[in-house]
């Protein structure tokens, strides 16, 4: 089981998801290979970012009844996270990510969410999702 350095279930997971089963459990639903992508961004981004923080509980692995999002939304298979960088810079982040994605040195996150769709609003959605290319940019 891999468990990330820089965050800790409760940044990753729904609170519904944890009480109802557990944290060692909440660990299995999530991608391993993307958690291991999260602490790979955390480290080369160098400051914080938040994913669950607060109120916003639905940054991370979604309950099947979440109100937030896409019904079919991949947040609910453990395979994509919303990031908040803490120092505000959200189109750095976007940019970054980008780049990191496109050096190849990220085990699965392959898709991020077309900055127009959520830059301004304050994050970025990144996923894992099935295609070969880096990045897919996808337009819910
Ligand atoms: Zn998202």
């Amino acid at each position: 089981m891999y468990k990330t350095k820089y965050f800790n279930i409760r940044e990753l997971c729904h609170p519904d998801i944890i009480s109802s089963i557990g944290e060692h459990n909440s660990w299995l639903r999530l991608d391993e290979f993307c958690l291991m992508d999260l602490d790979i961004i955390r480290k080369r981004w160098g400051s914080p970012i938040y994913i669950n923080i607060d109120q916003f509980d639905s940054r991370g692995l979604r309950p099947p009844n979440d109100p937030d999002g896409a019904f079919y939304s991949i947040h609910k298979s453990g395979k994509a996270f919303d990031l908040v960088p803490k120092n505000g810079k959200t189109e750095e982040l976007y940019q970054f990510l980008v780049r990191l994605i496109i050096s190849g040195d990220l085990h699965s996150i392959n898709t991020l969410e077309h900055k127009s769709y959520t830059v301004h609003r304050g994050w970025v959605h990144i996923a894992c999702m099935n295609t070969e290319k880096r990045p897919l940019i996808i337009k819910p």
